[in-house]
C-alpha cells in the first residue's frame, strides 16, 4: 500500500502517559496512510524503497476488491485503513463519521480479518443493521458475520453466555425502567422505609439516583449531595433502600438496564480467564456515536479490548445529548488517556448540507462554551436559506408545516425525504392532527412506546413469570390484575409464593374470596410453565385468552389497545424462543403505540415525526424544527442551569444539521406555560447570536383581503 502524506498537527498527548497524533491530512487527497508507515515514511523520507518479495507461507498477497480511495476523502481514508491500535475519529456533522466506520468494516474483512471478529457498537440496534447492510452492499454477504449492536445487547448476550461465573443464570429477566421503578417501590415498602415522611424523593428520582451513580461510577452519596441536594437528609435511607434494591435483583435473577453493563465490567474485571476468551473474540471493535457514551461505557470497551486495544470510535462532542443518562462529552476528550496511544483523525468536510444551512450550524454552536474547535465546510454552496417562521399560535404553526409539506411533495421531494423534530413527544399533538386532516402518513419517533403502554405490560408481565417464576415485579403486576386483589393481598401472596417449591400450588390454595380468581390464574400459567420450549406466539395467545375479561373491564378504550396486543402476537410469530423475545422487546422497543397511527406499514411512503434525540445520525432533505419558541426550546425549566443550557444548544445543533436542503425553524407566539405562568413569544434564544442575513424571516398570515399567509416564501410580496 502507498503511504505518503503530510502531517499537519504536532504529536498530541492529553494524558501525558503516551504519544497520541493528529493525523491531518491536507495535501493530495489520493494516498493510503497506514499509522504505521506513517512514523517511518516521516522519519525516512529520502530513503530508498527496496521491494521485500513475499514468501510463500505468508500466503497470497490480499487483493482489495474495493477503491477505498474513490469514495472517500484523504482524512476518511487514514481512518479506514488504519493499522492496529487506538484510534479516534472526532469531527462535526454530517462529516462522515459513521461512513468511516462502514467502510471500516468494509476494508477490515477485504484485508482479511475475519468478520466474527468485529465487534460494532451503536446507539440502536437499528443504526447497526443498516451500518452492516450497506458494509454488505459494498463488500457483500461477509458482513452478515460482523457481531453489531448496542452496549446492552451485547452485554445481554454475553451475560446470557458467560454470566454464571459471577452468579448469574442464562434465564435472567432484564427489568425495564418502569419495572425498576415498581421493585424499587416494592422493596421500599418491605425495608418499612415507605413510613417515612413525604417528602422521600419519589420512586423514578430514586431510579434516576441509583442509575446515575452506576452509569458515572460515582457513590450514590456524592450523587445525592450534588445533584439532589434536596434530599440529602435521606442519605441513610435511600442507601439502605439501594443495597435491599441490589440484593432483591441478584436473589431473583433481574437485571436492569444498568446491571447489563454493571455486570459486564463486573464479569469482565473478575474473571480473567473469560476476559481474555471474550477479548480474543471480538479483536476489533469500533464504536459509532461515542459522545453519548458514559464511563461505564467507557470502561467496558477499555477490558474489552485488553488484549489487543483496537478499538475505533467516532463522534462529535457538539453533538452528545445523553447528559441525564449520565454521557459526557469528555468522555470523548478523555479517550486519548483511557487509550494512551491513540492515533486521532479529524474531518472538516460536510457532505450532507447546503452553506446556508452549515453557516447557521456553526453560528449556533460557536457560542458553546466547551468544544473541540472545528469549522465545517461544504462543497454545496448554493441552496435556499434557512427559513425561520412566525405563527400566531400552535395550530397556525401546524397548518404551516402542513401545507409546505405538500407544497414539497408537488414541487418533487418524497415524503420519506422530510422530518419534523421536536423537543420533546408531546410537541407533535396538534400537527398531527393537521396532518391526518391533510392524509398525510407519517410515523413517530421517539416518545411512549408501545411496549410501556399498560395494557402490553400486563401481557408481557404474565409471559414474564412463566419465563422468570421468582420476577418479583411481574408477579405484582399479574396479581394485581385480580378483582380484589390490592397491595397488601398481593404482598401476602408473594411471601407464599417464595416460600413455597411450586408456586402454581401456593397460589390456587390461597385461602379468603380472591381464590376464585388465584386458581385461575394458577391454572393457566401451570398449563403454559412446561411449555417454555413453544414458540412464543403461542405463549401469547393462551395469555391474552386469559387476560382478554380482564382487559375488557380495565380499558374502556379495550378496542383501540386491542390492535397493540395483534402488534405484540405479530412480534412473537418472528420468534423461536420466549427469552429471545423478551430481552429483544426490552432493549429494543418497537416504535409507537398502535393507537392513533394510521399510515401504511411502508415506511417509503411515510414523513417521519421524531424527537431530536430519536433523529440522531439522520439526515433528510427537508427538516422542520417546531416549537423554537424560547421557554421551550430552552424549556424554562432550564434557564437557570448553565449546564442543561448547554445540553439543550447542542440539541438544537443536532437538529438543523439533519437537513440536506431545507431548514424550517418555526414557532408560535402568545402561548401560555402554565408552569411557569409565562407568556411565550420569542424565537429561541440559540438563535440570539445567528446574523439575521442568514436567515430568511416569515410572518403568517390567515387568506382572504391580504396575500397569503407564506406569500412572501413565494416572493410575492
Ligand atoms: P452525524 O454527525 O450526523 O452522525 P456523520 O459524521 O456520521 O454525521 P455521515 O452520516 O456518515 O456523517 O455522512 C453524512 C452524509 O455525507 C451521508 O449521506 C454520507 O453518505 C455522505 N458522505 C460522507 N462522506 C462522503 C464522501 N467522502 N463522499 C460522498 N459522500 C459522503
Ligand atoms: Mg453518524
Amino acid at each position: 500500500m502507498v503511504s505518503k502524506g503530510r502531517l499537519s498537527g504536532e504529536s498530541f498527548d492529553r494524558s501525558g502517559m503516551g504519544r497520541n497524533r493528529w493525523v491531518d491530512l491536507k495535501g493530495p487527497p489520493q494516498y493510503a496512510i497506514e499509522r504505521d508507515h506513517l512514523t517511518s515514511c516521516y522519519m525516512n523520507r529520502d530513503s530508498t524503497p527496496y521491494v521485500l518479495k513475499r514468501s510463500p507461507d505468508q500466503g497470497p498477497a490480499s487483493v482489495l476488491s474495493l477503491n477505498y480511495a474513490a469514495a472517500l476523502n484523504a482524512q476518511q481514508l487514514a481512518a479506514v485503513t488504519a493499522g492496529e491500535g487506538p484510534a479516534l475519529v472526532i469531527a462535526g456533522a454530517g462529516s462522515g463519521k459513521t461512513r468511516t466506520l462502514v467502510y471500516r468494516v468494509a476494508y477490515l474483512i477485504d484485508s482479511g480479518i475475519d468478520p466474527s471478529h468485529i465487534l460494532l457498537l451503536t446507539f440502536t440496534r437499528k443504526s447497526s443493521q443498516e451500518m452492516l447492510d450497506r458494509a454488505g452492499e459494498l463488500i457483500g454477504v461477509r458482513s452478515e458475520r460482523v457481531r453489531g449492536g448496542t452496549f446492552h445487547s451485547v452485554a445481554n448476550m454475553l451475560l446470557r453466555r458467560y454470566g454464571r461465573s459471577i452468579g448469574l443464570e442464562p434465564g435472567f429477566t432484564i427489568l425495564d425502567r418502569g419495572d425498576a421503578e415498581d421493585l424499587i417501590a416494592l422493596v421500599r415498602v418491605q425495608l418499612g422505609l415507605n413510613e417515612k415522611d413525604k417528602r422521600f424523593p419519589r420512586k423514578g428520582t430514586i431510579a434516576e439516583m441509583f442509575s446515575k451513580s452506576e452509569n458515572t461510577l460515582r457513590p450514590l452519596d456524592e450523587i445525592v449531595v450534588e445533584e439532589f441536594n434536596h434530599f440529602a437528609d435521606h442519605l441513610e435511607a435511600l442507601g439502605q433502600l439501594q443495597q435491599g434494591y441490589q440484593a432483591s435483583k441478584r436473589q431473583r435473577q433481574l437485571v436492569d438496564y444498568d446491571d447489563l453493563l454493571v455486570l459486564l465490567r463486573r464479569l469482565l474485571m473478575e474473571d480473567a480467564a473469560i476476559r481474555r476468551t471474550i477479548s480474543s473474540l471480538y479483536r476489533y471493535i469500533l464504536v459509532d456515536e461515542y459522545q453519548d457514551t458514559n464511563r461505564l461505557q467507557a470502561d467496558v470497551i477499555r477490558h474489552l479490548a485488553f488484549t489487543h486495544r483496537n478499538v475505533m470510535v467516532v463522534g462529535d462532542d457538539s453533538q452528545s445529548i445523553y447528559a441525564f443518562r449520565g454521557a459526557t462529552f469528555k468522555n470523548i476528550m478523555e479517550f486519548p488517556s483511557l487509550f494512551p496511544g491513540t492515533t486521532i483523525y479529524k474531518l472538516e468536510e460536510n457532505y450532507r448540507s447546503t452553506q446556508p444551512i452549515l453557516n447557521l450550524a456553526n453560528a449556533i454552536i460557536d457560542v458553546a462554551t466547551e468544544k473541540y474547535t472545528k469549522r465545517l465546510f461544504t462543497r454545496k454552496l448554493d441552496g435556499p436559506l434557512p427559513t425561520l417562521v412566525e405563527a400566531a399560535g400552535e395550530n397556525a404553526q401546524s397548518r404551516f408545516i402542513a401545507q409546505k409539506i405538500l407544497e414539497l411533495r408537488e414541487e418533487g421531494v418524497p415524503l420519506s425525504e422530510m422530518a419534523v423534530l421536536f423537543r420533546s413527544s408531546f410537541h407533535s399533538f396538534d400537527l398531527e392532527i393537521e396532518l391526518s386532516r391533510h392524509g398525510l402518513p407519517f410515523i413517530k419517533r421517539g416518545g411512549v412506546k408501545f411496549i410501556e403502554t399498560a395494557h402490553v405490560k400486563d401481557l408481557l408481565a404474565h409471559l414474564r413469570v412463566v419465563a422468570n417464576p421468582l420476577d418479583l415485579v411481574s408477579w405484582h403486576r399479574v396479581l394485581m390484575l385480580i378483582e380484589g386483589v390490592g397491595p397488601k393481598k398481593a404482598q401476602d401472596v408473594m411471601a407464599a409464593l417464595v416460600k413455597s417449591d411450586n408456586p402454581y400450588r401456593a397460589l390456587s390454595e390461597m385461602p379468603g374470596r380472591t381464590g376464585k380468581g388465584l386458581k385461575n390464574l394458577a391454572l393457566t400459567l401451570e398449563s403454559l410453565a412446561g411449555e417454555e420450549a413453544l414458540r412464543p406466539a403461542h405463549l401469547v395467545s393462551q395469555i391474552y385468552e386469559y387476560y382478554l375479561p380482564i382487559f375488557k373491564e380495565q380499558y374502556d378504550d379495550y378496542p383501540k389497545r386491542a390492535r397493540d396486543l395483534d402488534h405484540l402476537q405479530t412480534i412473537a410469530e418472528r420468534y423461536q424462543e420466549l427469552e429471545a423475545f423478551l430481552s429483544d422487546l426490552a432493549l429494543e422497543p418497537p416504535d409507537g403505540s398502535a393507537a392513533g397511527n394510521e399510515a401504511p406499514d411502508r415506511d417509503d411512503e411515510r414523513l417521519v415525526l421524531s424527537t431530536i434525540h430519536s433523529a440522531k445520525g439522520l439526515e433528510w432533505q427537508c427538516v422542520f424544527v417546531m416549537w423554537v419558541v424560547d421557554g421551550r426550546f430552552p424549556s424554562v425549566y432550564a434557564f437557570g442551569e448553565d449546564e442543561e443550557l448547554e445540553e439543550e444548544r447542542r440539541l438544537f445543533y443536532v437538529a438543523v444539521t439533519r437537513a440536506k436542503r431545507y431548514l424550517y425553524l418555526t414557532y408560535p407566539i402568545n402561548v401560555f406555560d402554565r408552569g411557569s405562568g409565562m407568556v411565550l413569544s420569542n424565537p429561541s434564544r440559540f438563535l440570539d447570536p445567528v446574523s439575521p442575513a442568514l436567515l430568511d424571516q416569515l410572518t403568517l398570515m390567515e387568506e382572504g383581503g391580504r396575500p397569503d399567509w407564506y406569500a412572501r416564501d413565494n416572493h410575492e410580496m
